[in-house]
Parts: C-alpha cells; structure tokens; sequence
C-alpha cells in the first residue's frame, strides 16, 4: 500500500468510523484500557551514525485489548482524538515514558534521549506547555533528555500557535523534531519559522531511496537544507545496510529503523543497548 502521512490520516479515521458504528464498546473499552492496564509502551532505538552508538530512543504506544487483540496505534489514536480520550492517553505516555527514561539514566544511561509522540489535538491546546511542565515536575525528569515529536501536518496547521508554543517548550529546556518530514506541505517555511531542533524524514523516502533517483535526490537535499539552516537530521524507516550506507554518504546525522531495532518492550531495550554498547 502506499503510503503518504496525510492519507493515511485520512484512510484510518474513515475505517475507524464504520467501526466505531459497528462497535459502540470501543469508546468504552478505550476509556477502561487506561485502568485496566491495558497500554504500554515499546521503544526503538535511534543511533548516531558517525560514533554508531545509540543517543535515543522513540516511545512507541500499544494496546493490548481483551477485545481486541493488539490494536496499532494508528487505528486508536485518530479514534482516540476525535473523542477526547487523547488526553488522559497522552498523560499516561508521557508520564510512562519520563518513569522510564530515569531508570535508564540511573543505570548505565545517562544521556539517552527519549522521543514522545504528540498528537495534534494535544499540541493545539491552550495549555499544552503548562501540561508538559506539570508533567516534567511531577517525574523530575531533565528537560534536556526530552525530545517531542510533532508532525508536518500538525505544525503547519496553525503557524502562530505553533511558534508560540514551541517556543514556550524549548524555553522548559526540550528538543523538538518535526516527524513524518516531507509528506506535508510548505515545508520551508516550517524550518525557517520554527524554533526546532531536529527534522524526522519520513519512511517513505527511505523506502525508496536505493531504488529511486527522485527519492534519493529529496533526501540529499533534506538533509543539506537543514544542516545549512542548524538543524539535525534522523531517518526513520531504515531498514537495510544499503540505506545505512547511503545515510552515512548524505552525512545523516541519526538513523531509526528495523534493521538496527524493532520497537521492544522496556526490558528487551535495556538488553540491547547494553549489548550494543559492549561491541
Ligand atoms: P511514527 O511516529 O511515524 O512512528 C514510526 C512508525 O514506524 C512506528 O509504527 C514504528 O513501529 C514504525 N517503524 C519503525 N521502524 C520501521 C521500519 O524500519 N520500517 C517500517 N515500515 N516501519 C517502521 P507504530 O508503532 O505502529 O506507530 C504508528 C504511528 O502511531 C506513529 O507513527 C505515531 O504517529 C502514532 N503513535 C505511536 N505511539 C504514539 C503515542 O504514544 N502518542 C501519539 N500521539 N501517537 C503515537
Ligand atoms: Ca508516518
Ligand atoms: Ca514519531
Ligand atoms: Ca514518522
């Protein structure tokens, strides 16, 4: 299937209508997962391509539904925002995700990077920075080991509240990186405008890149552009050596994907890090 973030969106929220009319217990069931324990949270390394150690990692959501089966976050979370329960979710995940970042910190990692997911519904609230503030007081967690990533789309949607508050949440000490990079539109203007830290280009054109001279071309000039502009560059979706080897020749800074880790719950993660860092 191809894919395009935007699509995607819009493909997922009509699915998930028709389901929601099939199902009246899935807004309950979601509102109970919460209580009943049912989320949690995998994790996905992201590695430095020049040092090859790894500096983050993305907090990926999962529902384990007595319902359901594993429901993709991609199926729940346009439910989810459409009906509010985006709230309490996020609260959670972020929460989890801080808890967890300090007991690696406290073991051997001390300067990993945790990534958080932010969903448009979240970052246009009023209270957004007030929210991850509150947060960051309840955990204690270091601002400087938090990194939100908000979509093209999201930030597109309304360029002063996003100015605005990004600029709130970079003043509390945190990174910010544009996901889901060059499915959008007016991307230029997002770099120029935007206090951010970090662009995610899209999987799409990682997919593509070894078979694709238009792809290959997007993700050469992606990464030119923000490096001349300050910003550092993360490619998601990699999944072989040969876009591995074509990031390192683009001077991409970091890499995410398959090929270097599969989101794994928290315990798999500390295995592997702590493998990893021994070769
Ligand atoms: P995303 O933020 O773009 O996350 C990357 C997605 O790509 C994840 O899917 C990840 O498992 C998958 N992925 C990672 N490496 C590879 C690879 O090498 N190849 C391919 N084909 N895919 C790869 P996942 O976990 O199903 O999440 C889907 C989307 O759901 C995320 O896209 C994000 O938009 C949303 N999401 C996930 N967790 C959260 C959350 O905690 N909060 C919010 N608001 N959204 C979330
Ligand atoms: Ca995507
Ligand atoms: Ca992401
Ligand atoms: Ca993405």
């Amino acid at each position: 299937a191809k894919e395009s973030g935007r699509n995607q969106m819009i493909v997922y929220t009509e699915e998930l209508s028709s389901k929601v009319k099939q199902n009246y217990n899935l807004s309950t069931n979601l509102r109970k997962a919460i209580e009943r324990n049912e989320f949690s949270l995998h994790y996905q390394p992201q590695v430095d391509l020049r040092s090859g150690s790894v500096i983050g990692v993305e907090a990926l959501i999962r529902w384990n539904s007595p319902e359901y089966g594993m429901v993709p976050p991609g199926e729940f979370i346009p439910y989810a925002e459409e009906s509010g329960l985006i709230v309490p979710i996020s609260k959670w995940v972020l929460k989890e995700a801080c808890l967890q970042l300090m007991k690696w910190q406290a073991q051997r990692f001390p300067t990993l990077v945790m990534s958080v997911n932010i969903s448009a519904q979240q970052f246009r609230s009023a209270g957004f920075s007030k929210w991850i503030k509150s947060v960051l007081d309840e955990t204690g967690v270091d601002p400087n080991l938090l990194c939100l990533e908000i979509t093209e789309t999201t930030a597109i949607q309304d360029m002063e509240h996003s100015v605005q508050m990004l600029k709130e949440i970079v003043h509390l000490g945190l990174y910010i990186a544009i996901d889901d990079f060059g499915t959008g539109y007016s991307s230029l203007v997002l770099l120029k405008r935007l206090p951010i830290h970090m662009v995610k280009i899209d999987k799409s054109f990682i997919r593509d890149m070894s078979g694709d001279q238009d792809d290959a071309a997007i993700v050469k000039a992606v990464i030119a552009m923000s490096h001349s502009l300050g910003l550092s560059v993360i490619a998601e979706g990699v999944e072989g050596r040969e876009q591995l080897e074509q990031l390192k020749t683009l001077e991409c800074d970091y890499i995410q994907g398959y090929y270097l880790g599969k989101p794994m719950p928290s315990d798999a993660f500390t295995a592997y890090i702590q493998s990893y860092s021994k070769d």
